[in-house]
């Protein structure tokens, strides 16, 4: 715990107890300080994450436990779509069960109203 010397006019130097938060608050980009910020979560290499602080109201949660921030919002949501898209091209399936989605959509649509 450090030691904060201030000068005091009427007694002179006086030492005082500063305690210190264990974390530094961190700024989100929106302009919020945090102490718990989350930290992105977003893939910018091999082990490494963005790792940028976000306030809790910026932050987004793709998955449970994941936050991602709001500069990396827009780049996940490219990416689930390339994701899904790419998921689409290595499964054979996928144009079957489009196809049934879109059938059983129509079924749905041709009920008659109650
Ligand atoms: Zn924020
Ligand atoms: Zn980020």
């Amino acid at each position: 715990m450090p030691w904060l010397t201030i000068n005091d006019p009427q007694h002179g130097p006086m030492q005082v107890h500063v305690r210190m938060p264990k974390q530094r608050p961190k700024r989100c980009t929106c302009g919020k300080l945090s102490l718990e910020p989350r930290l992105c979560d977003f893939k910018m290499g091999p082990g490494k994450t963005c790792d940028a602080p976000c306030c809790a109201h910026c932050a987004i949660h793709p998955a449970l436990g994941r936050d991602i921030c709001p500069a990396h919002a827009e780049a996940l949501a490219e990416w689930m779509e390339w994701a899904l898209g790419y998921a689409d091209s290595i499964d054979p399936v996928a144009p079957i069960r489009k196809a049934r989605q879109v059938q059983s959509s129509k079924e749905v649509e041709s009920q008659p109203a109650a």
